[in-house]
C-alpha cells in the first residue's frame, strides 16, 4: 500500500479531530493537528507558546513561516512507513499549500501521495457545536466533550485531567475563525483543482459514527480503501 498524507479542511468545528481521531484510534494513522501542537506550546509556555497566545486567542491565523516550520519537522520524524498521515488544520493558506506542495516534492517525502479531504458543515451548526464543547486541559491529550457548561471543572476519562473551554471556543472568536476560514477557502480548493487533485468531500453534519463510514467509503477504490475493507 502507498504510504499518503491525508489534508482534512473544514472550518472549525465540521470535526476535522474528532475523525482524526477514529483514524488514529482505529486505522493506526498518525495525526499532525496544529491547533493542537500550537495549544500545547501555549500550555508549556515555550517561545512559540509565548508569541502566539493572543493571535490564537483573537481567532486569527499565526505566521505561515512558523506553522510550515512545525509541519515539515513533524513529518520528518514520521519513520514508520506503514502509517497513513494526517494534517488536521493544515494547509489553511495559500502560501501553506505552495510550501507543503514543495515540501512533498523532495527526496525524502516523495513516496508520499497526497489525498485532500473537505468536511462540510453549516455555519450555524459551527457556532451550536463549537459553543457546546469543552476540552480537556491536558495539552497532551485535549480530548473533546459536549455538552453544558457544566461539564467545565470535571474530569477527562481518558486522563483524569479538568475539563475546559477553550477561549477561542466562545462565538464572537469562532465567527472571526470562521470568517478567516472562508477568506482561504476557495484560493484551497482552486490551487488542489489546478494541480489535478479531486478534493473529496464529506458532510460533518452528521454522528461521527456516521462521517467516519462515508470517510472509509470515500476512500473505496483507492489501495487504502480496499485495505479497510
Ligand atoms: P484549530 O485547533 O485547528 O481550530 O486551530 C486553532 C488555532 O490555531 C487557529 O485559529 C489558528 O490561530 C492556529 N492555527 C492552527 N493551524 C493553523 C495553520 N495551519 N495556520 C495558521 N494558524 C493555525
Amino acid at each position: 500500500m502507498q504510504r499518503s498524507v491525508f489534508i482534512f479542511m473544514g472550518p472549525p468545528g465540521a470535526g476535522k479531530g474528532t475523525l482524526s481521531a477514529r483514524c488514529v484510534e482505529e486505522l493506526g494513522w498518525k495525526q499532525l493537528s496544529t491547533g493542537a501542537l500550537c495549544r500545547e506550546h501555549i500550555a508549556r509556555k515555550t517561545e512559540i507558546g509565548k508569541q502566539i497566545d493572543f493571535i490564537i486567542k483573537s481567532g486569527k491565523l499565526i505566521s505561515d513561516s512558523l506553522i510550515i516550520a512545525l509541519v515539515e519537522q513533524w513529518l520528518l520524524e514520521q519513520n514508520d512507513q506503514r502509517n497513513c498521515l494526517i494534517l488536521d488544520g493544515f494547509p489553511r493558506t495559500l502560501h501553506q499549500a505552495n510550501s507543503l506542495h514543495e515540501l512533498l516534492q523532495k527526496e525524502i517525502f516523495a513516496a508520499l501521495k497526497l489525498h485532500v479531504i473537505r468536511i462540510n458543515i453549516e455555519d450555524s451548526l459551527v457556532v451550536k457545536r463549537l459553543t457546546t464543547r469543552f476540552t480537556c486541559s491536558n495539552a497532551s491529550c485535549q480530548a473533546i466533550y459536549n455538552g453544558t457548561k457544566e461539564l467545565i471543572g470535571s474530569r477527562c476519562s481518558k486522563c483524569s485531567s479538568v475539563l475546559m473551554q477553550r477561549p477561542d471556543d466562545q462565538e464572537h472568536t469562532i465567527r472571526e475563525r470562521l470568517a478567516v476560514y472562508y477568506e482561504h477557502a476557495q484560493a484551497l480548493a482552486a490551487f488542489y483543482k489546478d494541480r489535478g487533485y479531486g478534493v473529496l468531500e464529506v458532510s460533518g453534519e452528521y454522528p461521527m459514527d456516521e462521517v467516519f463510514a462515508s470517510f472509509k467509503r470515500l476512500l473505496g477504490d483507492t489501495d487504502i480503501g480496499r485495505s479497510l475493507a
